[in-house]
């Protein structure tokens, strides 16, 4: 089986045979993945079958209050769900309006836009500006968190958690500002670090880290079992421990002996290249050119380390400066000269310092508890141990007489500003209606605000609709038990050639939620995916766009097949059988997953201050704009600094 993308586009149809594949993997088992009718709810039937007109003739549309509301356990296509979508996509592809919208009788001081980390952030900042504000949170999707979401399996009466996005909580560098709001909500960072395991990609629970190269890709189905990801992982004798097992790869003898060279060749490729400029020249070359053009490996050879970079990155070593690719742990230093060796302390110094903490929903927990902050009442847990394993109740994020109120299945449409305020307009259920407020903060994916505030400067737009977010999958698999994985020695794997490319069980305990590693027990199993990996040519925002359209144009059952099929030839050697071991699979699509970074193989070094974001972030009148977008860093503590400035401006300057 060819990459999924090119079957999906070659238009052939499936032949007998294929369907025949199809039951072997087991695609037709009744496991948990489909639970379109039972727990999606109105919003997904909304926007699947019945026309939006339809839906508007509902006199109340309120699918929380319904007693089994509980987005966490829906498996199947989650993330951007069907459903979260498709409204601002007729705003922002065709360019719909919706007239007349129905006036709310609510009056606020704040209204934001995004139920992310960022906007749940700015509600945070607002009400410490201003004790007694009344805030609505608007949010598209059945859930909040933004990518910061909870997949949760219900299995044989036990939970089991995993990270539906955003996965941990790398603080070695964070700000006060961060550290002030995460303490402000009940993280205590250095408490959580004690027995932190941060290791969860390369050795989790343990075990080794392998590479798995498939047959469609290599010709043969091979699993090496590491330690060998990152792959300048060394041994006493401070040899990569690839080295030793070069023999074994499905490449040719003579590549197999160009890249043994390169691993243990102590030379400088850019010998041309003064030290000074080194690290500039490095930001300006791909990883993946320095391989093949400075280096001097085959394609085949280069080939291996091609998609290693795509869970950080969202696309190949091709499209990644040769700088960054190293700092990831690809090899390349030792072919440096002295600078080279400079940098191998750096780079050995930044993985020493490295520090994280992680939750058994991943950075699920954030967002919890920041809306636990906002609406005590959503929950009765007092800690971020209680927080865990407590069931939220969806029916009062949204209770009338609450000072925050945080309303899902609402997308914002239309947002301005004038001499009384900030009016927006927002579709849930198929009908407009219109909120108003002293101020606003748009917490919400940053190209999208052209068309929400039309009026903008248009400088200031299209600094705004530069960014294009990164595509990613996030997909979380329950896998029967944990005896493949503890007969192949390994939970942790670099998929040489498959559409997912890092994979690895994840399982952790906090308070009275236990998910130790039990082989007897389920397992949930976490991969990662970018589309577009493959060497091609263009910036990174190119190719976001593709990956983007690659993403929406593939159904639940082509991600399953896939899925099932890398599962299959994976974990053969430990008795995996597809058709028989897997419980459940959420897929966690993300068309628009990372906030954008500057591109250094393509993009300019902006001044300070001329930046696209920063351009694009300014305020407007009373409505302020956030998000890790508005900051070009695509992480947590970004989205956290974000909500603060922008609160900070909207505090700072008095309406007109
Ligand atoms: C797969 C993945 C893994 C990640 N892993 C990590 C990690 O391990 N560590 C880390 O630090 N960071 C990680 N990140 C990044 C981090 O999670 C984000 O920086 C952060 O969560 C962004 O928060 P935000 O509120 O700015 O944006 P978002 O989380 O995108 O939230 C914005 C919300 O606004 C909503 N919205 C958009 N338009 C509208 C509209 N018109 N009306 C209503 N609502 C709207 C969006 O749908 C979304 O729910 C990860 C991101 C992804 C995608």
């Amino acid at each position: 089986m060819r990459q999924l993308p090119d079957d999906r586009n070659s238009g052939t149809k499936r032949s007998n045979d294929s369907s025949s594949r199809d039951r072997e993997l087991g695609l037709f088992c009744p496991i948990t993945r489909r639970d379109l009718l039972q727990g999606v709810g109105i919003a997904v039937a909304g926007s699947m079958a019945a026309p939006l007109a339809a839906l508007s003739k509902e006199a109340e549309f309120a699918p929380e209050r319904a007693a089994d509301y509980y987005p966490p356990t829906r498996t199947g296509l989650r993330g951007d769900h069907p459903g979260s979508y498709e409204v601002a996509h007729r705003r922002a592809w065709r360019g719909k309006k919706w007239g007349n919208p129905t006036d709310i009788d609510e009056n606020y001081d704040l209204i934001v836009v995004g139920g992310g980390i960022s906007g749940l952030a700015a509600a945070h900042y607002y009400r410490a500006a201003h004790k007694d504000a009344r805030i609505l949170i608007l949010d598209n999707h059945d859930d909040f968190g933004g990518c910061a979401k909870r997949n949760e399996f219900q299995h044989a009466g036990e939970r089991y958690l995993s990270m539906g996005g955003s996965g941990y909580l790398e603080h070695a560098n964070y700000s006060d500002v961060t550290l002030g709001l995460l303490g402000e909500i009940g993280i205590d960072i250095e408490r959580l670090s004690e027995n932190q395991d941060l290791d969860f990609a390369t050795h989790p629970f343990g075990m080794e880290s392998s590479v798995y190269f498939d047959s469609d890709h290599f010709g043969r189905d091979q699993l090496m079992v590491g330690p060998l990801t990152p792959f300048t992982q060394t041994g006493p004798d401070d040899e990569y421990h690839w080295v030793k097992r070069v023999g074994e790869l499905p490449i040719s003898a003579a590549a197999q002996g160009q890249l043994k060279r390169f691993l243990t060749q102590r030379t400088d490729y850019l010998a041309d290249v003064p030290d000074a400029q080194k690290m500039e020249a490095l930001n300006k070359i791909s990883y993946h050119d320095f391989l093949v053009k400075h280096a001097g490996l085959p394609e085949e050879a280069a080939r291996i380390f091609q998609r290693y970079t795509a869970p950080i990155f969202g696309v190949g070593t091709d499209a990644v400066p040769a700088l960054s690719g190293m700092g990831f742990g690809m090899p390349g230093v030792r072919g440096l000269g002295d600078f080279g060796r400079a940098m191998e302390l750096e780079i050995q110094a930044a993985v020493d310092s490295h520090a994280g903490v992680s939750f058994p929903d991943g950075n699920a927990t954030l967002p919890r508890l920041q809306v636990l902050k906002l609406i005590p009442g959503v929950s009765s847990a007092k800690s971020v141990e209680e927080v865990v394993s407590a069931r939220f109740d969806y029916a009062r994020l949204d209770a009338a007489g609450s000072p925050v109120r945080l309303r899902l299945n609402s997308t914002a449409v239309h947002v301005d500003s004038g001499d009384g305020g900030v009016a927006v307009t927002y579709v849930r259920g198929g009908r407009a209606y219109r909120a108003r407020a002293r101020d606003c903060v748009l917490a919400c994916y940053n190209r999208m605000i052209p068309h929400l505030c039309p009026k903008l400067p248009e400088a200031q737009k299209e600094a705004l609709d530069y960014g294009v977010k990164t595509p990613l999958v996030s997909t979380n698999v329950l896998l029967k038990n944990g005896k493949a994985l503890e007969k192949l020695g390994s939970a942790g794997f670099y998929a040489a050639g498959r559409f997912h490319t890092m994979i690895f069980g994840y399982g952790k305990s906090l308070g009275d939620h236990h998910q130790d590693w039990d082989p007897k027990k389920p397992v949930a199993l976490h991969m990662i995916a970018a589309p577009g990996t493959d060497v091609a040519s263009g910036s990174m925002r190119e190719r976001y766009r593709e990956g983007r359209e690659i993403l929406e144009g593939m159904t639940f059952t082509d991600y399953e097949r896939e899925i099932r099929e890398h599962l299959a030839g994976m974990l053969a050697g430990g008795g995996f059988d597809s058709a028989r071991d897997i419980l459940a699979i959420t897929v966690n699509r993300w068309p628009h997953g990372y906030s954008y970074e500057r591109d250094p193989l393509h993009d300019p070094e902006w001044p300070a201050g001329q930046a696209p974001w920063e351009i694009g972030r300014q305020r407007f009148g009373r409505i302020a704009i956030a998000s890790a977008d508005a900051g070009g860093y695509s992480w947590v503590d970004c989205a956290i600094e974000q909500a603060h400035r922008a609160v900070g401006e909207l505090v700072q300057s008095k309406p007109s």
